[in-house]
Parts: structure tokens; C-alpha cells; sequence
């Protein structure tokens, strides 16, 4: 150990939770220091679709100008069809918000513009290739971590650990929450295919019989597709062969037929994710507190992961600096923090709720299960309060 540094809160995890918090920790003048455990940002197919929710966020901190610059798809509008026959349609300009739209943009380019603004702080620091691999504890309080940048180890103290550090949370296992964890019937593999000329600038859910695609315009100029397979089954998918799985995916849609044989030839094209929602006992104890999906992980229904770790952040943030500006020097303890924790676990219960009851209904399996989904997705689409709920999902509790 070499080193042993102070800063009033250590992020652990650089995702959108993570360096959102620490921008507006930063802004209040709280120094803090988050540790990223990957050297850059670089990842491939997460949280590329920002809720409109978030994207007020981002423009109330100044950055959504900036990020328009770089380019990003306006999301206006949610469909589904069974084949070409519309069962629901929700239009983001019926929102009685001002943000009237999310966005499709590569999450580096986010998470890259939020640092930037928050480095012309000197009390920010980031730490890029850094991992915490332990807390330090003292007398049941958390007071710091260990840090590990190539071997090097160092301790890090302060008066709030926060761990956003994914759906795989390190910390939350460290620090010995206990998680409930639901898997689902169905993983999801994920490919990118260039998109067809005249094709929808909505988010739209195509289903046939028991099959359905989530298809996503992202930026620049591609479609984002995710299809469902049973759970635990990609390498029986493998061995079936990708020519199978190309005509599974073009049995729902003909219009890829083509696209699919030109850019889905190796299975290296696919992407695999299994599909689970975590929800954290307990976000908190005395020092620590966890955020985003390290706190609870939603399922890809209308991709709200990112959307809830950006509320997340600003939700708490306000607690942090109240409690160091009346208590200087001193942990942050557990009951400071559970005000947030109560408020947050009602929000993701009400989104963790209606993406199960979603799931249920997408996974249709016989043919009266289709016919009913047929029946309910219609009557969704008729429903006076639809623009209600998803205004409730896409904007957050607080933004309504
Ligand atoms: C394939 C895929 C597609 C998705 N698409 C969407 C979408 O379109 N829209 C949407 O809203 N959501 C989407 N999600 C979910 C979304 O990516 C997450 O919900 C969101 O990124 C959660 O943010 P976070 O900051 O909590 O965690 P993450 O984004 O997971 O960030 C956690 C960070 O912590 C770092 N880390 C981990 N361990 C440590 C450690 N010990 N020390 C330091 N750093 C550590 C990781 O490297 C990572 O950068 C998708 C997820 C996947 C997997």
C-alpha cells in the first residue's frame, strides 16, 4: 500500500449513476473521486437509448446542447405491430412534459460529456483502469476503500462510499447486502443491422406468433435488434446454426432477409444477455450507499436502466450535501440516507412491476396466450391514461 488519500465521497463505478453523481456532488462543492475500473469508456451496446426523463436532466445541466453537436437520434414514439397490423402506439408529443422526446446516442459520448463538465471542478477527480476491491471498515462503518490501479494498491477514506458499479456489483457483495433476484424465462440476443432506407425513427416491437423483435434506430445510421431465445439456451441457438437463427428473425420481420444475410454471418455479430432484475434488500448502511443497477437491475423493457441510474444520482445527491455541510468530517450514516432509499425503491418497484407485467405478456408461447396479448395491447392503446403511465416511466416520479 502506498498511498492513502481523502475525499468526502469515493464513487466506485463510472457508468451513468457514477459520474452523473459525481458531477453534481462536484457542483456543490463535495470533493469527490470516482474510481472506473475500465481504462476507457469504449463498450459496445448498453444504455444507448436515453429516456426523456434523463434527457431533461441533461439539458437542465447544459449538456444536451453539446451532445446534439456529436449527433443523436430523437426517440418520438413507441409502436408495436403484429406483422403489419398496429396493437400500440404511445407519442412522446402527447407528453404533458416539456421534454417532449429520449434520445439514441453511444453511452461513451454521454458519459464522456458529463465527465468533461464536471472536471472544470478541481474538487472532482476521475480515476480511469482503477478498481475498488475492498472497503474499509471500522466499528461497522464503512470509511473508505482500497483502490487498485495496475498492482498498485491504495486506501481511500471518506465520509460516504457509493457503489455503482453495475448489475454485478463488487461492493454490494462486499458489503454483504443481500440482493432478490428474479430471472426470466427468455435471455435476449442483441445485433446491429444498417437501416433499410425509409424505415421508422420509432422504437418498435414487431411480434408473430410466439416471436417478437425489439427494434431500435440508433445512431448513426443503424437499427439496434434485440430477439428472444429460452433462457440458458444460446449454445443449443448455436448449434442449430446462424442461417437458423437468421430465419427465425426474418420469419418475424422479411424486410432484414437480406441485411441479415449480409451482416449476421459468425455468431461474433450476436450479442447475449441474460435477462434478470435484481433488487437490493437494502440500498445503504452506515458509509455506504449503492445506486443504479448495483442497487437494483431492471429488465430491457423499454430500456429504463439508464434512465433510473440518472434519477438515481440526482435524487441522492441533495442528501450527500446536506448531510457533509451540517456534519463536516463525519460518515454518513444509514438513517441520513434512507429518506432516498424509500423514495427511490418505490419509483424502480413501480418500474420493475410494469416491465414484469410487460415480459409476461410479450412471452406469449400458444396461440390463445397471442390472441390474448393481441386483446390487451389493444385495449392498452385505447386507454385514456396510457400517455399517463408512460409519461410515469419514461419522466420519473419527480418530473410529473
Ligand atoms: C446489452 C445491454 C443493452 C442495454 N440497453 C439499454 C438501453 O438502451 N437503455 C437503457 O436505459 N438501459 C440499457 N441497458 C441497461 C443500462 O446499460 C444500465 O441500466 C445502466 O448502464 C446502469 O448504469 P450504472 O451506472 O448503474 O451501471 P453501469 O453502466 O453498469 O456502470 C457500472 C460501471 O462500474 C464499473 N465497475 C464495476 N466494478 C467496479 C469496481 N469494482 N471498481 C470500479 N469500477 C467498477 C464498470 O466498469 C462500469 O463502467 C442495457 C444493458 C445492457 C447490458
Amino acid at each position: 500500500m502506498t498511498q492513502k488519500v481523502n475525499k468526502q465521497v469515493c464513487i466506485a463505478g463510472g457508468g451513468p449513476a457514477g459520474v452523473l453523481l459525481g458531477l453534481l456532488l462536484a457542483k456543490q462543492g463535495v470533493g469527490v473521486l470516482v474510481m472506473e475500473r475500465r481504462e476507457t469508456f469504449k463498450r459496445e451496446f448498453r444504455g444507448e437509448t436515453i429516456a426523456a426523463g434523463s434527457v431533461a436532466i441533461l439539458d437542465e445541466l447544459g449538456l444536451l446542447q453539446s451532445l446534439k453537436q456529436n449527433g443523436f437520434i430523437k426517440v418520438k414514439c413507441i409502436e408495436m405491430y403484429e406483422r403489419e397490423k398496429l396493437l400500440f402506439r404511445a407519442d412522446f408529443e402527447s407528453f404533458k412534459h416539456k421534454q417532449k422526446f429520449g434520445i439514441d446516442i453511444p453511452q461513451p459520448v454521454v458519459l464522456q460529456s458529463i465527465i468533461d463538465e464536471a472536471s472544470q471542478y478541481p474538487n472532482f477527480e476521475i480515476m480511469m483502469g482503477t478498481a475498488c476491491v475492498e472497503l474499509v471498515e471500522q466499528n461497522g462503518e464503512i470509511v473508505g476503500v482500497i483502490g487498485k490501479q495496475g498492482n498498485e494498491l491504495f486506501e481511500v477514506r471518506s465520509e460516504l462510499v457509493v457503489g455503482a458499479d453495475g448489475r454485478h456489483s463488487q461492493l454490494r457483495k462486499m458489503a454483504d447486502i443481500k440482493t432478490k433476484v428474479k430471472t426470466f424465462d427468455r435471455d435476449l440476443v442483441w445485433f446491429k443491422l444498417p437501416k433499410p432506407k425509409n424505415w421508422s425513427q420509432s422504437n418498435m416491437i414487431k411480434v408473430h406468433k410466439n416471436k417478437h423483435l425489439i427494434i431500435l434506430p440508433t445512431f448513426p445510421d443503424m437499427l439496434r435488434v434485440g430477439t428472444y431465445i429460452p433462457r440458458g439456451g444460446y449454445r443449443e441457438t448455436r448449434q442449430q446454426g446462424i442461417k437458423e437463427f437468421r430465419d427465425m428473425v426474418t420469419e418475424i420481420e422479411p424486410a432484414f432477409k437480406e441485411l441479415m444475410e449480409q451482416h449476421i454471418t459468425s455468431w461474433k455479430d450476436l450479442t447475449m444477455l441474460d435477462i434478470f432484475t435484481a433488487f437490493a434488500r437494502q440500498w445503504s448502511r452506515n458509509g455506504l450507499i449503492l445506486i443504479g443497477d448495483a442497487a437494483h437491475t431492471l429488465s430491457p423493457v423499454l430500456g429504463q436502466g439508464v434512465n433510473i441510474a440518472m434519477q438515481d444520482a440526482v435524487e441522492l445527491s441533495p442528501f450527500i450535501v446536506n448531510h457533509l455541510q451540517n456534519n463536516p468530517g463525519k460518515t454518513v450514516p444509514r438513517e441520513a440516507l434512507i429518506p432516498f432509499e424509500k423514495k427511490r425503491k418505490k419509483t424502480v418497484k413501480f418500474v420493475q412491476d410494469f416491465q414484469e407485467r410487460q415480459e409476461k405478456i410479450l412471452a406469449a408461447k400458444s396461440q390463445m396466450e397471442t390472441l390474448v396479448r393481441r386483446v390487451k395491447m389493444r385495449a392498452l392503446h385505447r386507454l385514456p391514461w396510457k400517455m399517463k403511465v408512460m409519461s410515469k416511466l419514461q419522466h420519473g416520479i419527480k418530473y410529473n
